[in-house]
């Protein structure tokens, strides 16, 4: 017997969690699946550390407990949460309902289908180098996740993207030293506050360089070798390396369901219901695309309800168009 969901949220990032918070308040017997094994999409792997000052209501909040707070709202009704699978297939069945199928072969059964996948599954490029493997975790590090465990640290970033400097900038106050190794002849794109903050505070930039070999023991990194455009090697003092070189992202298997795509951002088009060109597939925050879109985490707290309500609606056209107020929602009413 196949165990039937009235809705599965695919992605745990921002606007799946909340989804999921607000699936519960529909009533609505709810999964939600994340690719990662851990949950918050891009805030928790790439700035859980930063302050976020742009949601309505909280003045700055850091994006790790943001992250914390979304997940305890998210299980206020006790959806299924299942991390580590990456949903790759699709199958309608007879009955109008779906079949997913994940990477390792899992299968899911559900009525509707809410997309909250970002960009798609993410992957760091890595560094390129034999020994970088021996390092990965200890003191090479592919994002900052803890700011204080560099303080006092000698920490070579490698990259010149905005990413790298902003590390670099946040993290020169509080290092012993920070050097950054930069293949391009100058920065492009650097945001100003983050050039002053690297003067202030002493970072040696080595322009037109690449890291090119590592030497430590046991995981621990001692020095790194830096080569130049004229093919002068120097040894960098270093306990720590950060690598941003950017990443790859898309929505690979889910491109082949075929739903309508954005031409030049490859979002997937929904209509003012959140769905999108296949009849039961809806999808939010920055997987979603349509005229004046925002890629805010605000914007996935209104689509999310727009999507489960519309579910709702499909599910149980005689249900209310949306759910009472939380206020007055007999759930938390009858918590007092
Ligand atoms: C450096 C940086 C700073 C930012 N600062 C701000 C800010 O200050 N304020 C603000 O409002 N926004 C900010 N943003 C944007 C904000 O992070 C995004 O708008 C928000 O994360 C989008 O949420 P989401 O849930 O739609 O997608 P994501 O956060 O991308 O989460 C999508 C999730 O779906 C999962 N997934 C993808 N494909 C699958 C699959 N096939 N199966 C299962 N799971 C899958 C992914 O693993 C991921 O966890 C910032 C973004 C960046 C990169």
């Amino acid at each position: 017997m196949i165990d039937l969901y009235d809705v599965t949220i695919i992605g745990g990032g921002p606007a799946g969690l909340y989804t999921a918070f607000y699936s519960g308040m529909r009533a609505l017997k709810t999964k939600l699946i994340e690719a990662r094994n851990d949950l918050g999409g891009v805030v928790t792997h790439f700035y859980p550390e930063k302050t976020i000052y742009d949601l309505g209501g909280i003045p700055g909040i850091k994006g790790e407990a943001l992250i914390d707070q979304l997940q305890t709202q998210a299980e206020t009704f006790q959806p299924k949460i299942i991390k580590n699978q990456a949903i790759a297939d699709m199958e309608r069945r007879a009955d109008g309902t779906f079949k997913l199928i994940s990477t390792n072969g899992d299968l899911h059964y559900t009525r509707r289908i809410i997309l909250a996948v970002g960009s798609g599954t993410f992957e760091v490029n890595r560094l390129q180098l034999e020994e970088a493997r021996e390092y990965e975790g200890t003191s090479l590090f592919y994002a900052v996740r803890r700011i204080q465990q560099f303080s006092g640290k000698n920490v070579v970033i490698s990259g010149g993207g905005n990413g790298a400097l902003d590390w670099a900038a946040e993290l020169a106050p509080l290092c012993k030293r920070v050097t950054v190794v930069y293949r391009g002849e100058r920065f492009t794109h650097a945001l100003e506050h983050n050039l002053e903050r690297m003067n202030q505070y002493g970072v040696q930039v080595n322009y037109a360089s690449e890291v090119t070999g590592l030497s430590g023991e046991n995981g621990q990194l001692r020095n790194v070798t830096v080569r130049d455009a004229g093919d002068h090697l120097q040894q960098i003092k270093a306990d720590a390396l950060i690598v941003n070189h950017g990443f790859q992202c898309g929505l690979g298997a889910l491109e082949q369901w075929g739903m309508a795509l954005e031409t030049e951002t490859n979002g997937i088009l929904v209509d003012q219901r959140m769905e999108t060109s296949i009849k039961g597939i809806f999808a939010i925050g920055n997987a979603a695309s349509y005229p004046q879109k925002l890629y805010l985490i605000a914007a996935g707290f209104v689509e999310g309800p727009i999507a489960v309500n519309s579910v709702k609606h499909d599910l149980d056209p005689d249900a209310p168009s949306q759910a009472m107020v939380s206020t007055h929602h007999h759930f938390f009413t009858e918590m007092i």
